[in-house]
């Protein structure tokens, strides 16, 4: 088994009605928790990093990672670039093995933005390498880059329909009021305009900043077309505090074989909470 595109994953969410989820990894402890979840609950998913965790963990290593994984537990297993903002540093990765790609230029102008994920897709597909793009924009905080929230602005259905047309993406990310990073006070999604979008456009819909969204608000938007959840603040938080609470219990402590222990096992009971909300368990 080995490392897949997130194309036929997405599309056959699309047709059964549920949403593959992709958890941001950062280093081999959180690569494991996603790949045995994964083998547990026999369910597809997606292993994503920014363009600051392939600097961190390199990305020759995430792939060799993962590679590994699939095989050991038998199962394909996708690893994917989330807001990537430029062409060279996609091809990079992509020769370095990486099968999917968000190509993030939501911060330009409509125009600037379908001409750079033009180009993406048509350098991607050459490789059966899946993109992703994202229109309008996400309140929040996503490696460093903070977005007022009252200044982010939500996807036009008009302009989505014209957008998959013109740059011809494999899935769409729309912002319907999440946000990245948690939540303060209760969010609002607007799945009127979820709708909208989803009678204008055939491609499968990308919700990110699922951290902290109730379960059923994620459960609704994958009713009206959603097919791939982004989680990443609420791992980050289960794996620190458990690791920070371990540490704090046994001072003494020196063994990162022992004291990942508790970290790990707290990631996955989140992994494996939104593989069941997003109600893949079992479709691999
Ligand atoms: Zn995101």
């Amino acid at each position: 088994m080995y490392i897949i595109s997130t194309k036929n994953m997405l599309l056959k969410a699309q047709q059964q009605g549920f949403a593959v989820p992709a958890f941001n990894i950062h280093n081999l402890e959180t690569m494991q928790v996603v790949a045995e979840a994964a083998a547990e609950m026999r369910s597809p998913v997606i292993l994503a990093g920014t363009p600051g965790t392939y600097l961190y963990a390199g990305t020759a290593n995430v792939v060799a990672i993962v590679q590994q994984l699939a095989a050991e537990y038998s199962i394909p297993l996708a690893v994917h670039l989330d807001h990537h903002e430029t062409l060279p540093d996609i091809e990079n990765k992509v020769n370095a093995g990486i099968r999917s790609v968000m190509i993030d230029g939501s911060h330009r102008p409509f125009a600037e933005n379908i001409a750079l994920v033009r180009q993406v897709t048509e350098y991607c597909h050459r490789y059966d390498v899946s993109v992703e793009a994202e229109l309008g924009r996400l309140g929040g905080v996503e490696d460093g880059i903070s977005v007022d929230a009252r200044d982010a602005c939500y996807t036009s259905a008009e302009q989505a329909e014209e957008f998959v047309r013109a740059t011809g993406i494999d899935s769409l990310a729309v912002a319907i009021g999440t946000a990245h990073g948690l939540y303060q006070g209760t969010p609002e999604l607007d799945f009127t305009r979820l709708g909208q979008i989803r009678d204008r456009v055939s491609v499968p819909l990308v919700l990110h900043g699922a951290s902290g969204l109730p379960d059923s608000d994620i459960q609704q938007a994958i009713r009206l077309g959603v097919c791939k959840v982004n989680v990443a603040t609420e791992l980050k938080i289960a794996f620190s505090d458990a690791l920070k609470q371990h540490l704090v219990q046994h001072p003494q402590a020196n063994d990162p074989r022992d004291y990942m222990q508790p970290a790990k096992r707290a990631m996955k009971a989140v992994v494996k909470k939104v593989i069941q909300v997003c109600g893949c368990e079992g479709r691999l």
